[in-house]
This record gives structure tokens, C-alpha cells and sequence, in this order.
């Protein structure tokens, strides 16, 4: 493990993240979007569901709207105003071409030059099964990014858009590029900190020690490969 990561590309202006629940984005690479909010790139989330199935203690009906005002308010905390919602059961969410369709139309909406989402690898680190919901999103968003410039498939959605150079997967196993977050962990930890309700409902911690210490784990965990900096990884695929 002594590979160094790379800088990702700093030479673009618009950067979409899509992911399958709210949460998924403050587990880790928050921090890196403060940095390019923070260097007047923008910055716009897609959700697939609200999270509605995330809280044991509540239900679905009365989780979907706290989840997705505690997704807005973690957006808002790292600089980023577009937060959507596609709708999608949590849970049971099918990898297929309806999903495809839904999320190619939401790039060829936003118009990115990145795009971000989570590792849809069938496990964490080998040791955790990763959940159906990331695996298809996953999946699906990273076929999109080539979706969404075909203009023969999915006709009659907005026009197609094949200016997606990159898609970044954070969270990967094998990550390949890096962000410095030295100036924007402590947005990382405000960020995660804004599900409040999710996170009183996971674990008797008090939430704060609870979310640093998760936070400036990751940070730290990937430093060795990247200067001594704390630092949020992505694996980066070309388009
Ligand atoms: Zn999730």
C-alpha cells in the first residue's frame, strides 16, 4: 500500500454527485466537496430515494421528510443549494435500465463535467456486503455518464450531454486520486453532523464525538499515500 494518490483534476467547473440515500455523501466525502465549493465550483446532489427505510424507530412515512431536510441542511453546510430527489424506494432499489433512464436524464439536466458517487463494489474493504441500494446506484450512475451523451437511447429527455469527463467513486477499495481536506474537515464533520435524527437512532454516542471521530478517521486513514494530508479518496474513471 505505499501507491500515492494523485490530485484529482481541479480543472472543471461543474460537478454533479448522485447517490442512493441521504447520509451517503456525509460518510466521508462532504469535506472534499467544501473544498471545490469553497473554490467557486458548483456543486449539485441527486438522491435516488429519501432515505425513508434508514430509521428503525420511525416510519417510512415520517422518515422521508426529516431525512430529506437533514439532507438539505448537510448540503447546505458544504456549499451546495441544488439537492433532488428522484423518488426511488429506498431499499429496493432495482439496477435496470428505469434507473439508467432517470439518471442519465438528471446529467443531461445538471450538464457536469464530474461526477461523484459511492462505491458500488459488492463489499467495504472486503469485510462489510455493501447494500443493494449502493451497488445498483453505483452501477447505474456509472453507466449513465456514458448514457447520458447517446442520443439514440433515452430519446425525448432533456438533449444528451457527453461533456462528463469524469466519474469519481469514493469510498473504492482501490481509490486512485485524492482531495485535500485540511481546511474543510471540520465542514465534513458539520455536514454529517446535520442527520441528527438518523444518528440519534444509530448509536448512544454523543453525536458529536460520534461523527468526528468517523470523519477524521477517514482523513486520516489515507494520509501516508498523500503528503501527510488528511484526505478524502476517490477511484477516478475516465470518460
Ligand atoms: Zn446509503
Amino acid at each position: 500500500m505505499t501507491n500515492q494518490l494523485t490530485p484529482m483534476p481541479d480543472d472543471w467547473q461543474r460537478a454533479l454527485a448522485i447517490v442512493a440515500h441521504p447520509d451517503d455523501l456525509e460518510y466521508g466525502c462532504a469535506a472534499a466537496i467544501a473544498t471545490w465549493t469553497a473554490a467557486g465550483r458548483e456543486v449539485s446532489y441527486v438522491l435516488a430515494t429519501r432515505g425513508e427505510a434508514g430509521i428503525d424507530t420511525l416510519d417510512p412515512a415520517e422518515a422521508g421528510p426529516v431525512r430529506e431536510r437533514e439532507q438539505r441542511a448537510s448540503a447546505a453546510v458544504v456549499g451546495v443549494r441544488s439537492v433532488e430527489f428522484l423518488d426511488h424506494a429506498d431499499g429496493v432499489i432495482e439496477y435496470g435500465v428505469a434507473l439508467r433512464r432517470d439518471l442519465a436524464a438528471a446529467i443531461r439536466r445538471h450538464r457536469p463535467e464530474l461526477v461523484i458517487t459511492l462505491n458500488a463494489d459488492d463489499t467495504w474493504e472486503g469485510t462489510h456486503w455493501n447494500s443493494p441500494d449502493h451497488r445498483a446506484v453505483g452501477r447505474a450512475v456509472l453507466d449513465a455518464a456514458g448514457d447520458a451523451g447517446n442520443r439514440w437511447i433515452f430519446r425525448g429527455l432533456e438533449e444528451p450531454w457527453d461533456g462528463v469527463r469524469w466519474v469519481a467513486v469514493a469510498g473504492s477499495d482501490s481509490p486512485t486520486h485524492a482531495v485535500d481536506v485540511t481546511h474543510t474537515l471540520e465542514q465534513g464533520v458539520r455536514s454529517l453532523l446535520e442527520h441528527r435524527a438518523y444518528i440519534a437512532a444509530l448509536t448512544t454516542e454523543p453525536p458529536e464525538a460520534y461523527v468526528r471521530n468517523l470523519i477524521e478517521g477517514f482523513a486520516q486513514q489515507e494520509a501516508a499515500r498523500f503528503g501527510g494530508r488528511p484526505a478524502i479518496t476517490f477511484r477516478l474513471f475516465p470518460c
